[in-house]
């Protein structure tokens, strides 16, 4: 693939204090864009200073909400290495995400080079400290000037990237959910498992009531039953019962298919542990609790890596889980992918790709 690369003769103030980037809110120099249009295909990939868009008040994402994305993030290695966690995942996702929505797939080896193409250029802004990164944000969206309901003829791919900081400035903390039992994220045959931007607008609500309630998050329950666990907020969801870690499988389809979540399981397994995809009821974890076997629950995603839970919330129903603390398993986790990814530990399964 030809990428253009236009560089800014205006380049931004780098963020002088990383303890406080926070997360997604600055974005750096530059950014990827490329048009697809029908009969030609994806084209004009170029690398162009950071700038608004120019869209037409009909563009079809507007109005019918036809776009996906994909998170990801670049790291900086004590040594100076900047290098990616296997970015061939967000690739093949992305066209999982496409397929479903209607958009036209992206060469998953395009995917990859116009991600390192820009964090070659925006090498700068890959802050320093241990456990802050460059999060990259890949995203498509129709831009058809019509309000006719059909698939897009015209999108644009493109990417920016956000300097992050730290998730857990002091220590992983746990974090208290309430299980959803009004609102549902996905239902079987609908795009839950896909990062379709609409997903996300659907969930805001029940994270509103949650949060009126004194909770972080929420766990969602499946759309059908209501009882089949399925995730904890925009994150893949595990726990630790009787020594097995235990996760819903991705089966019914209504459930995202995290690369964190593929990782833990694979890394875990690799150790020797016992990690096993099933359904699991929110019932099972309640009698689990009162018979004392409920060790651990964790949330995992790209953002935080781990996320513990601390607290869980069911009905009427009180889970207090490994004292407010953080469990071994989530612990052991968190060092483990961390260390790959800030290249502090060996890559035992071969997840890392340089970029520099
Ligand atoms: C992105 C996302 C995840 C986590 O996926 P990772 O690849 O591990 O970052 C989990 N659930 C939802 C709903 C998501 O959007």
């Amino acid at each position: 693939m030809q990428i253009n690369v236009t560089k800014t003769t205006n380049p931004k103030a780098k963020p002088a204090d990383e303890s406080k980037l926070g997360f997604g809110k600055i974005f750096t120099d530059h950014m990827f864009i490329m048009n697809y249009d029908e009969g030609q295909g994806w084209h004009d990939a170029r690398i162009v200073p950071y700038a608004p868009f120019e869209l037409d008040p009909s563009a079809m994402v507007l109005h019918y909400g036809q776009a996906d994305f994909e998170g990801m993030k670049a790291y900086r290695t004590e040594k100076g290495d900047i290098q990616l966690f296997r970015p061939y995942e967000n690739a093949k996702r992305i066209n999982l995400s496409n397929d479903r929505l209607c958009i036209p797939h992206i060469d998953e080896n395009d995917f990859v080079e116009a991600v390192k193409a820009l964090v070659k250029v925006d090498e700068e802004w890959v802050p320093h400290n241990y456990g802050t990164s460059l999060y990259i944000r890949p995203f498509v969206f129709a831009v058809d000037p019509m309000l006719g309901v059909h698939p897009a003829k015209h999108l644009i791919f493109a990417i920016i990237c956000s300097p992050v900081g730290a998730y857990y400035a002091a220590g992983l903390a746990p974090v208290k959910i309430y299980v959803e039992q009004k609102y549902v994220r996905a239902v079987t045959g609908g795009t839950g498992f896909t990062k379709a931007a609409a997903n996300y607008a659907i969930s805001l609500k029940a994270q509103e009531v949650a949060a009126e309630q004194g909770y972080e998050q929420v766990l969602w329950l499946d759309g059908v039953h209501r009882k089949y666990i399925e995730e904890v907020g925009a994150m893949n969801v595990m726990f630790v019962v009787d020594g097995e870690v235990i996760t819903p499988s991705l089966d019914r389809m209504s459930i995202l298919g995290g690369i964190t979540r593929k990782s833990c399981i694979e890394i875990l397994r690799h150790h020797g542990y016992k990690v096993t995809e099933r359904n699991i009821e929110i019932d099972e974890l309640v009698k689990a609790y009162d018979e004392g076997k409920f060790e651990e629950a964790f949330g995992t995603g790209t953002a935080a890596v781990i996320s513990p839970i601390g607290e869980l919330k069911y009905g009427d129903k009180v889970m207090t889980l490994t004292g407010g603390k953080i469990g071994p398993i989530s612990q052991w986790l968190y060092d483990t992918l961390t260390g790959i990814q800030w290249g502090k530990t060996e890559d035992p399964l071969g997840w890392i790709e340089k970029v520099n």
